[in-house]
């Protein structure tokens, strides 16, 4: 059974929603949050595991009060509040109303699953979350409130494993495969073993593994981190060559080629470890994922 569905996260600004969504979706998928838009949520972020796909989004200028935009405002709203499958509506401790009261109304009126975070918790005793946590008991009845701090990591996987319970049955919205990074550091590491074949012995190259370490997305910039393992110390000599000389032309050859598939500027950083007879042992091969 697959589950599936739009989380929509409501708060007023400042409140920590950003910091959260960073959180529970990770920098790890951070790529496909440009890609992927609909006409009604903005997209900031998707969970792809086996099992489920959760699709956050949040709801621009939801809470922002402004007269003018009244109507067409609270007509968002209400199909934000409609389309979502799981709500997050997130306050601050000693908050005790939202910035746009009607955007409570709606919720209070409203069937769609429910959960108040109460964020920053690490700025309250116990006796003020205590308080908040009887007032907003009172205010939505219906409602999972827990405190949380997005910031310093606290109560996120209870957050987490709250909005899977509570999504419903469907298949994945989007490509789960299309969704993640995946694509993108396959294309790291081959790019890699592409130059490490061109530019050594063929002994070399079949000692190597590359394994992306870690992939940021900054708006100006891409930085990866990479690691080849070898099997012995010697290789290792061999592939970084005098002075440092041949791993740094692997690099800025491999980049170079990154920047044009990306459209986009990369910094990019190659370790070379050696990982004694990685190739022989199952467990080391589980861990670069060559599953027999
Ligand atoms: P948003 O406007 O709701 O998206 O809020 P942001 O995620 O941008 O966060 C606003 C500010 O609150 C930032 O300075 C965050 O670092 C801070 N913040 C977020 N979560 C916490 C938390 O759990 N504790 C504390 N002390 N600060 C937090
Ligand atoms: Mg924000």
């Amino acid at each position: 059974m697959h589950k599936a569905g739009f989380v929509n996260i409501i708060g007023s600004p400042n409140v920590g929603k950003s910091t959260l969504m960073n959180e529970l979706v990770g920098e790890r998928l951070s790529i496909i949050t440009s890609k992927a838009q609909t006409t009604r949520h903005r997209i900031v972020g998707i969970v792809n595991e086996p099992e489920y796909q959760i699709v956050f989004s949040d709801t621009p200028g939801v809470l922002r009060p402004s007269y003018k935009l009244h109507e067409s405002m609270m007509g968002f709203v209400g199909t934000a509040l409609k389309d979502a499958d799981v709500l997050l509506l997130m306050v601050e401790p000693r908050e005790r109303s939202l910035n746009n009261p009607e955007v409570l109304e709606r919720i209070k009126k409203s069937s769609i699953p429910l959960i108040l975070l109460i964020n920053k918790m690490d700025q309250s005793n116990n006796a003020q979350l205590d308080e908040a946590f009887d007032f907003w008991k009172n205010e939505l009845p219906r409602a999972i409130i827990t405190p949380v701090s997005a910031l310093h990591k606290f109560n996120i996987d209870f957050v987490k494993n709250k909005i899977v319970e509570l999504l419903p049955e469907s298949p994945p919205y989007y490509g789960k495969e299309e969704l993640t990074d995946r694509p993108v550091r396959f294309f790291v590491t081959e790019t890699i073993r592409e130059k490490i074949l061109l530019h050594y012995d063929k002994e070399i190259p079949y000692s190597c593994e590359v394994v992306v370490e870690s992939y940021t997305e900054e708006p100006e910039i891409d930085r990866i981190s990479v690691v080849i393992y070898v099997e012995r110390d010697s290789q290792k000599g061999i592939l970084i060559g005098k002075g440092g000389n041949d791993i740094k032309r692997v690099g800025t050859e491999a980049r170079k080629d990154l920047e044009k598939f990306l459209q986009k500027k990369v910094f990019m950083e190659i370790f070379v470890k050696v990982d004694k007879d990685w190739r022989n042992e199952e467990s080391k091969l589980k861990k670069y994922g060559y599953n027999s």
